[in-house]
């Protein structure tokens, strides 16, 4: 197989040169700032991808689920934080990965479950690193950056025979909210300086904090300043999607994901054409709809994907199908989008698209496919 053409559709299609951009430009950002990326593998999900994204950093990587670290783990990676409040019950796999000589660091902001934490480590005869959560304004998870508890947790961690305290870590997931540089630079020196607070409360009582963890994308990018923070643990730079376009982190062609599909019908009465890209191919996210009026569940691109179709976007999902029309609620294109033509849809959000699909089909500018990379999807 060498070209788009003979893809059957809906496909994922990752240009490769775009990916490398991305990249680059973060690697180099975080250089700038002397602090280790450690990229977040819940966007890519793909060894191929992590790869190139550690090349150039001294750090290790994050994950979201258990099926990651597993597959990264037997991809060769040797230095992985479990990026999701731990429980006991999860403790078996990553104790085999542990066992194995691989480093997994893990999450709490749990004094209750301390001892069961401890306990399931001790049988099963690791001793994992945890980090604290820092809840810097996302207000999902953690302590507050002066709670007594992050001292009360990190005694009780430190304490514990089979835990080591690693440090604190927290991520600035409201930037998502924020249009433009000034807003995002404000959360982003919030995270650092609720993250470095909380280090210092741990160390003024002489315990130990190595790592100083931060992070996403929005904030890894237009942060001024990160003294204090050891790392930074950015994700979905890798593709970015339309989401981030309207936050303002990247420009409509540093998106590196897209989905092909094709037209399979005219509905001339409504004004609208079908593809078959629907729910289950692009997402019902509609993350991107806080920016743009007419995000719907994408935009719908050209063939090469190097311009929009009269701005057309997709303006209702069903299952299998994506209907799309024009701007303003104008009668979409029919005469760009024949049937059994093909376009590609520019994503709201890359991280939950891309779960929908088992690979990426790598192109490198034109139709020509250079490649086929594998995710690890599932829990
Ligand atoms: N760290 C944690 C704990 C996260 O949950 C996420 C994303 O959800 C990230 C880092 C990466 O952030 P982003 O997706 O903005 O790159």
């Amino acid at each position: 197989m060498t070209s788009l053409d003979d893809l059957l559709t809906p496909a994922l299609v990752l240009d490769r040169a775009r990916l490398e951009r991305n990249l680059a430009a973060m690697t180099a950002r975080m250089a700038g700032h002397g602090v280790a990326l450690r990229p977040h593998m819940k966007t890519a999900k793909s060894a191929e991808v992590a790869r190139r994204a550690v090349a150039w950093s001294v750090g290790g990587i994050t994950v979201s689920s258990v099926a990651e670290a597993t597959y990264f783990a037997a991809e060769g990676f040797r230095d992985i934080t479990y990026a999701v409040g731990m429980v006991a019950a999860k403790m078996a796999p990553l104790a085999a990965l542990m066992r194995g000589g691989v480093r997994i660091t893990l999450l709490t902001d749990d004094l209750g479950g301390v001892a069961t934490l401890d306990e399931a480590a001790g049988a099963l005869g690791v001793c994992p690193e945890l980090l604290i959560e820092i809840d810097t304004g996302l207000g999902r998870a953690g302590l507050a950056p002066d709670a007594p508890d992050i001292v009360t947790l990190g005694q009780a961690i430190e304490n514990a025979p089979n835990l080591a305290l690693a440090g604190v870590l927290t991520h600035a997931g409201h930037s998502y909210h924020c249009a433009g540089p000034k807003g995002i630079r404000a959360v982003a020196e919030a995270e650092r300086a609720g993250l470095v607070e909380a280090a210092g409360a741990l160390a003024a009582v002489g315990l130990p904090c190595p790592v100083v963890s931060a992070g996403s994308t929005p904030t890894a990018t237009f942060a001024e300043r990160l003294d204090g923070v050891t790392e930074m643990r950015p994700g979905n730079y890798v593709f970015y999607d339309l989401d981030q376009v309207g936050i303002g982190s990247c420009a409509v062609d540093d998106v590196a994901v897209s989905v092909l599909a094709s037209v399979i019908g005219h509905n001339r009465a409504r004004g609208t054409v079908l593809i078959d890209a629907g729910a289950l191919a692009l997402s019902k996210d509609i993350s991107a709809g806080e920016f743009f009026d007419d995000a719907g569940y994408g935009w719908v691109f050209d063939a090469e994907c190097t311009s929009r179709v009269g701005g057309a976007w997709v303006a209702e999902v069903h299952q299998e199908h994506g209907i799309v029309t024009g701007p303003g609620g104008a009668p979409a294109p029919f005469a760009a989008l024949p049937v059994g033509s093909r376009v590609r849809v520019l994503p709201n959000h890359s991280c939950i698209t891309c779960a929908m699909y088992p690979s990426y089909h790598l192109v490198v500018g034109s139709g020509a496919i250079v490649g086929e990379w594998p995710r690890i999807n599932g829990w």
